[in-house]
């Protein structure tokens, strides 16, 4: 870590501005008649500052939380709660430091105003549902930056501590559904760009009257050919201003001219998907073939229908890889099996690929004849499996027959790789191996060689056993693919799941060969793109197939300081060949003011964002797993940050922990981090199945994902629920009510659990139903259609993973609920499956994950007791002056921001 401490005298600072700035009432919504939403600003929420403006700093009144530091905490060292310290009218004004009670607070906020993306500044929780506005500055949820105050040079940013950063979610459902404007620019010479820095054109770009364009990221004029040129009005304007969509929205999209095709001379194919089916004996024992079939199916008809142009290969795999001619002319299917392991080659080209409309009697035919040799053909099934020659085969397919565009691999595997290419057998789990990072050679190779191929592999691995899934899974991480693990697969538990999870991977895709590029005005440049396919570094990351989940941190340096008061663009453009063949740029825009004062700077901060990108530090450096270390450096980091709010900002004498309002729940996301199955201490095993795949869950959630597997969402079903409570607002059944609050926030801690209750529980990816023997037997009438005199508590099943449709008022408004998770994580089906002490074997694993206030059975602290320590280390800390001072006399241009590197 960077020490900095040398830098000299401190800044006094007055009292925090914010006991000037008088407080608002927050007043409850009534519901109205017909429930309805409007895109104006309400009057109430329309007044939180702006600090993208291009305004004298200092002059930004706040609101809504904006400003007032939060008191709490642990006066001489006795923990005191929040409301003890803080006066009944600051209660009402800012929403809690308790991440329960913080998150309903903050949907409340957005049930009736609309996030306006150039007047709103720091957006909603990442776990909060929205409409948004896009006034030429693009949705937070595609793309947002950690301060929206942006500290004006290096040395300001190191006395934050914080990371100048960029999160990016390009592809995610914006609410409403808008459809990003599309701009045909193929029959011309493209989007009007800079000449200098190649910037795109976007709604900052101004125009001259002598017919030129001005970057705004460098400043540079661009002359406009006929296809971009357009008469400027009196006021300077462009005549079809009002048309242009680029020069309107954040986010828009262009049609690019054939210069932009990824390889030369060839015209751009649609997607091309290979589906590769572990029939080893182990998967075809736990069945996990079969339900493999059945997903292959529903990924082959969801393709017919939504994705026409799409082919597709059908290829199996045990020691043999079975390659199938799919040909439409054919009656039946046509196996070819190909036992060369280790040179391998294609048996057949046509019919290799096909478009599903057009052979859909073939593939099902081969679906059946699989079916059929898992079943009934046990004599000839094999144990090894050929996973690595299998993969090599895929990628050989898709890289000959689409001329080295690309595609997507849909693999399964249900054990460790045993023959060919890839042969892990000598490899075992123990506790030498200290890290995540792949080690063998040929998974390294192959990863880098899908990576050229722009060929993605999403993987479902369903073995008990040890795989080594750094190997394995590598080509999954570096190819930006999903790797999904089903711990004990269990065909009835599980098949419904993974078909699911199977035709998420299909359905969320957006298109293929991409490449990614972020821009800044002039005095930051990119640092890290976190992306294990460029090694983490600051090459522009390729994605060789994109979907919606896809989610990409960026971390900015210094490099000479930025002017005070002006805009700060930012600009993330991502050229790629949609499903369809069609070759197209997605831009995105957003901007910060750059700011002096270090109270501004914390004032705007975005708390989840900076959670995702101090995650993602951690894990691109996993290469040596000393956990007990990487929780210390987190720790560290914390109160390294709140040190430098108390000594700079704060100003406040109270002896309590002082946390910025900006940040408040920041302590407890990262100590859930510090709990996570990844970081669990096991003096026997390193890379198990379990630790491996909560690793690439961090690769592979979005950032609400994130926010809730580190601290789930409790809510109680039991009691007593307003009307409205678990209702939606809207008509478009977009935003949850929650109006008791005080009776539905349930802190993720044992005590707050009461026996007899009922609750749902969300995790990011699945939903728990808890409920124990003392459960309300009518509630669970109601909720589930079970009689109570016949059906005991313990046998209780939930069919197909979800809850029963009644025509009950709990199991609508429990069936709301789980509406609004599956929308906020952008999940068409997420299980529920039931969570009863005693009863189910998962029980106290899940727990485990789910309590995440409460001390780990790593001993781990609990989340009071973690304050407590994190405030007697600020104490000593701020007694032994160590922290940045800010230091006027120089400015310190040419740091780079490496205080974020653990
Ligand atoms: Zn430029």
């Amino acid at each position: 870590m960077e020490n900095l401490t040398s830098s000299v005298s401190s800044l006094a600072l007055g009292d925090s501005e914010s006991s000037k700035i008088p407080l608002s009432t927050s007043k409850k919504y009534k519901r109205p008649n017909r429930a309805y939403h409007t895109f104006e600003s309400s009057g109430s929420g329309g007044a939180t500052s702006l600090p993208q403006l291009e305004s004298p700093a200092g002059i930004h009144p706040t609101k809504l939380g904006g400003s007032q530091p939060q008191l709490f905490g642990a006066s001489n060292e006795n923990f005191v709660s929040q409301e003890a310290a803080l006066s009944m009218q600051d209660q009402q004004r800012i929403t809690s430091h308790y991440v329960s009670t913080q998150r309903l607070e903050d949907q409340q906020q957005y049930l009736k105003r609309s996030f306006l993306t150039s007047q709103d500044s720091v957006p909603p929780l990442a776990t909060t549902q929205f409409y948004c506005v896009d006034q030429g500055s693009s949705d937070p949820r595609q793309m947002c930056l950690t301060m929206y105050n942006i500290p004006k040079n290096e040395q300001l940013r190191s006395a934050t501590k914080l990371p100048m950063g960029a999160v990016l979610q390009p592809f995610t459902d914006s609410t409403p559904n808008a459809i990003v404007d599309l701009i045909d620019t193929s029959t011309t010479n493209g989007p009007l760009r800079c000449r200098r820095c190649k910037a795109y054109v976007n709604p900052a770009f101004s125009f001259t009257f002598d017919s030129n364009a001005v970057c705004n990221f460098c400043q540079i004029s661009t002359p406009l050919d006929e296809n971009h040129y357009a008469p400027l009005n009196p006021n300077g304007l462009r005549s079809d201003f009002d048309q242009r969509p680029d020069l309107l929205k954040g986010t828009v999209e262009f049609r690019v001219p054939e210069k932009y095709n990824p390889v030369k001379g060839i015209p751009n194919v649609p997607l091309h998907y290979v589906f590769l089916i572990d029939i080893s004996t182990l998967a075809n024992e736990n069945k996990s073939s079969l339900a493999t079939i059945e997903g292959v199916r529903t990924c082959i008809e969801y393709i017919c229908t939504n994705q026409p142009n799409c082919k597709i290969a059908i290829i199996a795999y045990d020691k043999h890889i079975r390659f199938f001619n799919l040909r439409p002319e054919l009656m039946q299917a046509q196996e070819y099996i190909v036992s060369e392991l280790h040179d391998v080659f294609l048996p057949i080209y046509n019919g290799l690929f096909v478009t599903p409309a057009d052979s859909m009697h073939v593939i099902q035919d081969t679906l059946c004849k699989l079916t059929a040799y898992i079943e009934d053909g046990k004599f000839s099934h094999c144990f090894e499996a050929c996973y690595g020659s299998a993969l090599d085969a895929a990628r050989i397919a898709l890289d000959t027959v689409t001329a080295g565009q690309g595609g997507k691999i849909i693999a399964t595997l249900s054990t460790k790789p045993t023959i060919g290419v890839g042969n892990l057998s000598v490899k075992t789990d123990n506790a030498l191996k200290k890290t995540l990072n792949c080690d063998n050679d040929f998974y390294k190779k192959i990863g880098k060689e899908l990576l050229n191929s722009s060929v993605s592999v999403d993987l479902f691995c369903t073995s008990s056993a040890f795989v080594d899934m750094t190997s394995v899974g590598h080509p999954t991480l570096v190819s930006s693919g999903y790797l999904k693990y089903y711990p004990n697969f269990h065909i009835d538990k599980d098949e419904f799941t993974l078909v699911n999870d199977m035709l998420h991977s299909v359905s969320n895709c957006i298109g293929y060969n991409a490449q990614l590029k972020v821009r800044c005005s002039a005095g930051l440049s990119i640092y890290n793109y976190y992306s294990a396919s460029n090694g983490y570094s600051d090459r522009e990351p390729r994605i060789p197939v994109l979907h919606k989940d896809f989610t990409m941190n960026v971390l900015f340096k210094y490099t000479e300081q930025l002017p005070v008061s002006k805009n700060i663009h930012f600009q993330a453009a991502l050229l790629y060949t949609d499903i369809d063949g069609v070759r197209k740029v997605r831009t995105l825009n957003v901007s910060g003011a750059a700011n002096d004062s270090i109270h501004e700077v914390f004032k705007f901060v975005n708390q989840d964002a900076v959670v995702s990108i101090i995650i993602q530090d951690v894990i691109s450096t996993l290469g040596n797993c000393n956990f007990v270390n990487i929780r210390k450096l987190i720790d560290d980091k914390l109160s390294d940050i709140l040190t430098q709010y108390r000594a700079l900002v704060s100003g406040s004498s109270s002896s309590q922990l002082v946390l910025p309002d900006s940040l408040k729940t920041l302590p407890a996301y990262l100590l859930a981090f510090e709990k996570t199955e990844m970081m669990k201490n096991n003096n026997k095993s390193t890379q198990g199945n379990s630790r491996v795949s909560d690793f690439f869950l961090y690769h592979n959630f979005n950032i609400t994902q994130i926010m809730f597997k580190l601290y789930p969402q409790i809510l109680p079903l039991h009691e007593l629920l307003g009307e409205t409570d678990f209702m939606f607002y809207d008509e478009n059944d977009e935003l949850l009510q929650t109006d008791s609050v005080s009776n539905l926030s349930v802190r993720a801690t044992r005590s707050a659990l009461i026996d007899g209750g009922c609750y749902l529980i969300f995790d990011g990816q699945t939903v728990y139903l808890w409920f124990n023997e003392n459960t309300n037997q009518f509630l669970l009438r109601d909720l589930l259609g079970v009689e109570p005199d016949t059906t005991k508590f313990d046998a209780i099943t939930l069919f197909g993973g979800s809850l029963p449709e009644a025509d009950t008022e709990i199991n609508m408004k429990a069936r709301n609920l789980i509406k609004n998770w599956r929308q906020l994580v952008g999940r068409s089906y997420v299980p529920v499956i039931p969570l009863r002490p005693h009863v189910d074997s998962y029980y106290a694993h899940v727990m485990g994950a789910v309590l995440c206030e409460d001390k780990s059975i790593e001993m781990i602290e609990s989340y009071e007791n973690y304050l407590v320590s994190i405030h007697r280390t600020i104490k000593e800390k701020l007694k032994n002056e160590d922290f940045v001072k800010l230091n006027n006399s120089k400015d310190h241009e040419h740091f780079s921001q490496k205080f974020i590197q653990f």
